[in-house]
């Protein structure tokens, strides 16, 4: 199989440029092509025999846009992506008054098995490398381009399909990638990580200084609730999760943001949202409420709209920052992974979607 372009470094291609007997400031070329969304052979400032040298081993970018769906309603755009494997993943573009943010999957499948979550449902497949993930976002980069002026990606969640922290090196190899000044230069400020919980990797993170806005997904108030709908409680309580939690907070000054989907029956009561409240006490952090999304497997539904403005007014006025999260392109509907369920059931080559 052909190795990606967008792996490597900019040190690392400078080694492979070299090995070749080539002039080393054609590496700068290469990266520059390889972060504009191009193929090999449409770099075309490189000498015809250097772009078929290299295309003998080498793709740019890991990912091909197989499909998109674009809203009418509000641009955003749902991708299928393919790996040179030929597994599927997806990823969102969402424009926003200050930016325009894309959402990018870190694995193909996910091992965490959420109760609610369409990701889980066939397990994990395999990790992304840093270049895949990487190539979701200059593909999109290219593709936007036509109803964005200038770039088109200004930030950039990871929060697609998968468990970053489960894939730890390759996704932080991707954030080093993706802030190199060299490349397309997004700065930590712009980035957030959705983790399920996995509270060691947390420390580590911290740790390493990477700074980029942490984004955990709660779900519940206490550890009988999350037990239940999320597997990854076993591992690493509540408690230590917020106590990780706090040490994010402390080591990087980034506000932490906690995710809390509403489950009709199973987190949403009064006395869930007086537990959240003592549960994040003294925490900097701001609540994100979403409405559940419906998944046919999980036979879970969201809380009434009645039900969910009744929880944030108990968080508000007990002093506890909170929102309910827009949601995006509903005329094309399918998130968190029933995309690309949908692709594979109705068959890759797209005769009924
Ligand atoms: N594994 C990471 C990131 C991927 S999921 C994590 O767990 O954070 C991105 C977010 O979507 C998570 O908060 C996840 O819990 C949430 N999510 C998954 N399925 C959902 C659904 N059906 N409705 C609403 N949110 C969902």
């Amino acid at each position: 199989m052909k190795k990606i372009l967008a792996d490597y470094s900019f040190e690392e291609i400078e080694d492979i440029v070299e090995k070749l007997g080539e002039k080393r400031f054609r590496a700068k070329q290469i990266f520059e092509g390889v972060y504009q969304g191009k193929e090999i052979c449409e770099m075309t400032n490189l000498p015809k025999s250097l772009v078929s040298r290299l295309e003998e081993k080498y793709v740019s970018c890991g990912v091909e846009i197989v499909k998109s769906l674009v809203s009418e309603r509000d641009g955003t755009r749902k991708y299928i992506f393919r790996l040179i494997d030929g597994n599927v993943i997806e990823g969102v573009f969402m424009k926003y008054r200050y930016g325009n943010t894309i959402c990018v999957s870190t694995q193909v499948g996910c091992r965490m098995n959420c109760s609610f979550c369409a990701s889980g449902l066939d397990g994990l497949i395999r990790d992304l490398t840093a270049g895949e993930i990487l190539s979701q976002i200059l593909k999109v980069n290219r593709d936007a381009a036509e109803d964005t002026d200038k770039r088109s990606v200004t930030n950039i969640v990871l929060m697609g399909s998968g468990e970053p922290f489960d894939n730890y090196d390759n996704v932080t190899k991707f954030l080093r990638l993706v802030s190199d000044e060299r490349g397309i230069n997004i700065s930590k400020r712009n980035i957030s990580l959705s983790t399920s919980g996995l509270a060691d990797k947390i420390y580590r993170f911290a740790d390493e200084g990477y700074g980029v806005t942490l984004t955990i997904s709660l779900h519940a108030p206490n550890n009988g609730i999350r037990n239940k709908i999320m597997p990854v409680n076993k591992a690493f309580k509540i408690e230590e999760l917020v106590k990780a939690a706090k040490y994010y907070f402390d080591k990087t000054g980034r506000r932490i943001i906690f995710e809390y989907s509403m489950i009709e029956g199973v987190n949403d009561s009064r006395a869930c949202a007086l537990e959240l409240v003592k549960l994040v006490r003294g925490l900097t952090c701001h609540i994100n409420i979403i409405n559940l999304n419906y998944v046919k497997e999980r036979n879970l539904r969201s809380s009434s709209k009645d039900n969910v403005k009744e929880f944030m007014d108990i968080l508000s006025s007990e002093g506890v920052s909170c929102t309910l999260r827009r949601s995006m392109g509903g005329d094309i509907e399918g998130a968190c992974g029933q995309l690309r369920r949908r692709y594979i059931s109705e068959g890759a080559d797209g005769r009924k979607g």
